[in-house]
Order: C-alpha cells, then sequence, then structure tokens
C-alpha cells in the first residue's frame, strides 16, 4: 500500500456483530407485548411505537446507551395510550429491562467475537504494516467495552468514538488525526453514517453491504461518487481486494472505472 494510504474501520456490524442481537430483543419485545396486553397488536405496529420515539429523543439523546432503553419503555406507554391498556410502573421497569439486553457484557460479546472475516482481515493488514484507525459512532462506555472484548487497541494506531458520523465530524476526527480526507479508505456497513459522509468528506470508501436491515440507513442516495466508492459482500473479499492493493500498490485500480473487479 503507498504510505500515503490510511485505513479506516467502522466497528457495529462491520468488525462486530450487533444487528442480530438488536432484532432478538426487538423480537423479545413483541412477543411481550402480544402476550401480556394485546395479542392482536401486530409486529409493525408494536415497533412501528418503538422507532417513534427512538427517533424523538436523538436530538437529546444522540447515540447515548440510554436512549434506546427510553425509546421501549415510552414506546410501551404509547402503545397503552392509543390502544387503550393499563400500563404499570412494574410493566415499564419490564420493558426497560428488555431494552438493556441491546448492549451485551464485555464477555458476551467477546463470545459473539468478530464478524465473519474480520479477525483474519485485521491481522493480514497489520501484518502489512498498513496504517489503521478505527471510527465508531456510540455510547461512550458500551463503545469502549466492544473494543476491549475484541482485543481491538492492537491493530489500530488510533480509536475515535464519534457523535455523529456527519461529514463535518469526519473532517474533524481526521484533522485531528493530521490526516487528509484523500488519504483515507473508510469502511462501514452504513451508507448514512459511514459511506455518504466519508466521500462527502473527501475521501474513499468500502461499503460493507451486509444485508441487514438497520431502517432506512442503506439507501443508496443519487449522486454518491463511484469512482471513490468499492462495495464488498463479505469480509473475505474485502481482505482479497485489500490484499490486492496492499502487494501490488496498485490502489487506485480498486476504485473508478479501471476497477480490476
Ligand atoms: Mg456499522
Amino acid at each position: 500500500m503507498n504510505s500515503e494510504t490510511i485505513l479506516s474501520f467502522d466497528l457495529d456490524d462491520m468488525l462486530m456483530p450487533t444487528f442480530e442481537n438488536y432484532q432478538l430483543v426487538r423480537e423479545a419485545f413483541v412477543h411481550w407485548v402480544q402476550r401480556k396486553f394485546d395479542a392482536h397488536l401486530s409486529e409493525e405496529e408494536i415497533l412501528g411505537a418503538v422507532d417513534n420515539v427512538d427517533e424523538g429523543l436523538i436530538d437529546e439523546y444522540g447515540f447515548d446507551k440510554e436512549r434506546s432503553i427510553l425509546a421501549f419503555k415510552r414506546g410501551l406507554e404509547e402503545l397503552g395510550e392509543e390502544y387503550g391498556f393499563e400500563v404499570s410502573q412494574e410493566d415499564l421497569r419490564q420493558a426497560e429491562e428488555i431494552g438493556r439486553r441491546v448492549y451485551l457484557s464485555e464477555d458476551e460479546y467477546a463470545d459473539n467475537g468478530f464478524e465473519e472475516g474480520g479477525k483474519e482481515l485485521l491481522e493480514y493488514l497489520k501484518d502489512k504494516d498498513v496504517q489503521m484507525v478505527l471510527l465508531t459512532l456510540g455510547d461512550e462506555e458500551i463503545q469502549r467495552r466492544k473494543i476491549r472484548a475484541l482485543g481491538l487497541e492492537k491493530y489500530f494506531d488510533e480509536i475515535k468514538i464519534m457523535e455523529e458520523k456527519s461529514a463535518e465530524e469526519y473532517k474533524e476526527v481526521l484533522d485531528d488525526l493530521g490526516v487528509e480526507p484523500e488519504e483515507v479508505v473508510h469502511a462501514g456497513d452504513s451508507m448514512r453514517h459511514d459511506i455518504i459522509p466519508i466521500l462527502k468528506a473527501g475521501g474513499k470508501a468500502i461499503y460493507y453491504n451486509r444485508d441487514t436491515e438497520w431502517s432506512i440507513n442503506n439507501e443508496v442516495e443519487d449522486g454518491i461518487d463511484k469512482d471513490r466508492f468499492l462495495e464488498v459482500e463479505s469480509l473475505h473479499e474485502a481482505r482479497e481486494k485489500l490484499g490486492f492493493l496492499v502487494e501490488e500498490e496498485r490502489f487506485d485500480e480498486l476504485f473508478g472505472t479501471g476497477n480490476a473487479y
């Protein structure tokens, strides 16, 4: 790899699976509400209430862990009001309890391990002395817990926990690191939080199309610059393509219409 290129990585659902647990928690909430309050409520109605509350809390809470816990609790209150069932303090406590399961303990994160192919990818790049940074979004304490669980410190030159992953914030963070956006290739699974903002900031992107459904985060926006954007469907594929870049020092060929793949 040419020494002026820095690889940056997203964490959640890029290097570590988190989506599947989130889905399990949502399903558990749906089943609990149906069993306890109203068997006729659909999954869509129940999760719609939670997601509505969640959206409304973004301004106040950002990616603080309390946000999603509150979303389940207040979502239950809203469902009670809308569909006319009684919600007790104990019910609210239980809703919160379910919401808390979105976040795992350090041991549980360690047990879940890396995203398929993730460890091999990092080991390979580390072995080739590629400069790497981790740019993750979320609650500081939770993200630190995930980083410790996978022992990620040893792979990365810098680790930053970001607050919103806007183009502006990417620019600020890269500036802090003394890196020009043009020198950065950022790999992530979210169009909204990784790909579009890094391209807007002036960097290049590797989009890991994980085929999961984080709400509407992965709608591809018109006008993204395909010449600075590469899509992969597995981390093995990423390893293969990055291997090409590292071994051959033919980085530019990975991107754009001259793409060898
Ligand atoms: Mg992600």
